[in-house]
């Protein structure tokens, strides 16, 4: 592992660091509210720091309770209007706005990497991913369904017909800042639903320049009204109590999901949760191991294992965990930690030192019970929060990292008997958001799909993310499903109309 040291200033990486002053410097940094960009009603401000370097990149508006209720407001009244716009009309400002993204994707690449941490490669990536939910939905915009049909003893006629469901609640995390934006306003704009947006405090800047593109693309004053706030109860809360919104569409944890649905129960309000994982990765003796190494270090590393998806628990059988741990730990080994905007990184730093701390201490605990460091072990001394691509073989189940999101490049592998022990201990768990499998025995895949209690199931992939395919959970993972056919049908109420048949002559 090859630490690129912060003085490192090679001519490509001076370049880019100025590129991402202008960049950012370009970024309105207000509460966004019918149109208009504005400060918070507070007066009050708060930064964003680039988790590279420790150092305050920007400073935005700080919301409150008073801007929140400002954007309720204008949300509620701009509705009517706006779920009467043609259909095609949305799909096209989608279709502008997933151009103007395509557009720009190495300038939000690179204001994205400045705020999170990822490697700008991967920020690319991203931002190539988040616009492919805006094309999307500009596809299903038009595609609406509804159904028409006959009641059994034929004297009904019975109408279904889709409405947008209202005013709705986003609220997203910082691990994806672009990408957990455009796959619940993509879906909103298409079903015409307008929206207050609550976008994690730690990476407000992407969601302020998606913003701007949304503007440009065409879309009406009041339809997205954005307020970031270092208080997100003091403004969530307000959206939810408001009586004005009709759904929240919430990513992030589950204990703060829990919270915002005990919220809804007030007044009923539809819920789409996208919450943690605790994904389990099972590699079984007949796998393709050049394949399972290689997901592996998809599952694993993609987002620094920032991500709800990142493998959590690696279970490897024992006939092939020791070879498995190394080859894994000699693809680690090899990738070099370093600043995200800096030429040649593979892995970031961790988003805030909360995260570097936490994962610092999952490792501990599980050394202590018995676990072998194969490689990386221990924090990057040095500004920035990096933590470097760990392997740990024979960890002890009874670990804390097995029942927590370790969120960090950390593969934990458990060696395992038999089929029924692995589905056992992969199921041993609340969370069920997603889980790989690695085997060439086709009978055996289609056992998983039924056994292994999650909501979506790679095989012989490290991937499952993609804007055509239904994305969620089950457990505690989530309610509802973001992408796919089904992702619209979160943000569309169904109306179901009778009326009296003539059977007579
Ligand atoms: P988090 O703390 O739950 O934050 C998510 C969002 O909720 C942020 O915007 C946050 O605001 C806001 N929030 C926090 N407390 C709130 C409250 N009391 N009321 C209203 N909103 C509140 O999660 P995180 O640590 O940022 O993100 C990581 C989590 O997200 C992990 O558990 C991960 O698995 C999950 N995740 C799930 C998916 C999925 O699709 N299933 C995708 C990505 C991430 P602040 O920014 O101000 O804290
Ligand atoms: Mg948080």
């Amino acid at each position: 592992m090859t630490h690129t040291a912060m003085s490192d200033t090679s001519k490509t990486d001076t370049i880019m660091s100025s590129r991402a002053e202008q960049l950012i410097a370009a970024v309105p940094t207000g509460v966004f509210i019918d149109g208009k960009w504005s400060g918070a009603a507070s007066g009050k401000r708060c930064d964003v720091v680039n988790p590279a370097t420790g150092e305050t990149i920007a400073s935005i508006a700080d919301g409150g309770p008073e801007d929140a209720r400002r954007a309720i407001e204008v949300a509620a009244r701009t509705q009517a209007s706006w779920g009467r716009t043609p259909p095609r009309v949305r799909s096209e400002i989608l279709r502008r706005a997933y151009e103007l993204v395509m557009q720009r994707q190495d300038d939000l690449a690179v204001i994205m990497t400045s705020e999170m941490g990822k490697p700008f490669a991967e920020a690319r990536g991203e931002v190539a991913y988040a616009a492919e939910f805006f094309r999307w939905f500009s596809e299903e915009a038009v595609r609406i369904g509804g159904d028409a049909t006959v009641s059994g003893d034929g004297k009904t006629r019975i109408i279904v017909t889709k409405a947008p469901v209202g005013p709705c609640v986003l609220v997203t995390p910082w691990n994806f800042p672009l990408a957990m934006g455009t796959r619940k306003i993509g879906p909103a704009i298409a079903a015409g639903c307008t929206m207050v947006f609550k976008p994690a405090n730690l990476t407000p800047l992407t969601s302020f320049a998606l913003v701007e593109i949304l503007r440009e693309a065409g879309l009406p004053d009041g339809v997205l009204n954005v307020v970031c706030t270092s208080d997100p109860g003091s403004v969530v809360e307000p959206w939810m109590s408001s009586g004005l919104a009709r759904k929240v569409s919430f990513t992030g944890s589950t204990a703060v999901g829990v919270t915002l649905l005990e919220q809804a129960a007030e007044h009923v309000m539809r819920s789409s949760m996208e919450l943690g994982g605790n994904a389990p990765f099972i590699v079984f003796a007949d796998a393709d191991l050049d394949l399972a190494v290689e997901g592996a270090m998809v599952a694993k590393l993609r987002n620094m294992g920032e991500a709800c998806t990142a493998a959590n628990r690696m279970f490897v059988h024992h006939s092939v965990a020791g070879e498995f741990a190394n080859r894994l730990s000699d693809r680690m080994s090899a990738l070099r930690v370093g600043d995200g905007l800096q030429e040649g990184t593979d892995i970031g730093p961790l988003v805030e030192p909360k995260a570097l701390s936490k994962v610092e201490a999952l490792v501990a605990d599980a050394v202590r019970r018995g676990a072998r460091v194969v490689c990386g072990g221990a924090a990057v001394p040095g500004a920035g929060y990096f933590y470097p691509p760990t392997v740990l073989a024979d960890v002890d189940p009874a670990s804390d990292l097995m029942s927590q999101e370790i969120f960090g490049p950390v593969a934990p592998i458990i060696p395992f008997e038999s089929e029924a022990e692995v589905v056992a201990l992969a199921n041993d768990t609340p969370w069920g958001l997603v889980g790989y499998v690695f085997t060439k025995d086709v009978d055996r895949a289609f056992r998983m799909n039924e056994a292994i209690e999650v909501g979506m199931l790679g095989v012989n992939t490290g991937l499952v993310s993609n804007p055509a395919a239904p994305f969620g959970g089950i457990k505690s993972s989530g309610l509802g499903r973001e992408g796919g056919r089904l992702g619209i049908e979160e943000f569309l109420d169904v109306r179901y109309l009778a009326m009296p048949r003539d059977v007579g002559a």
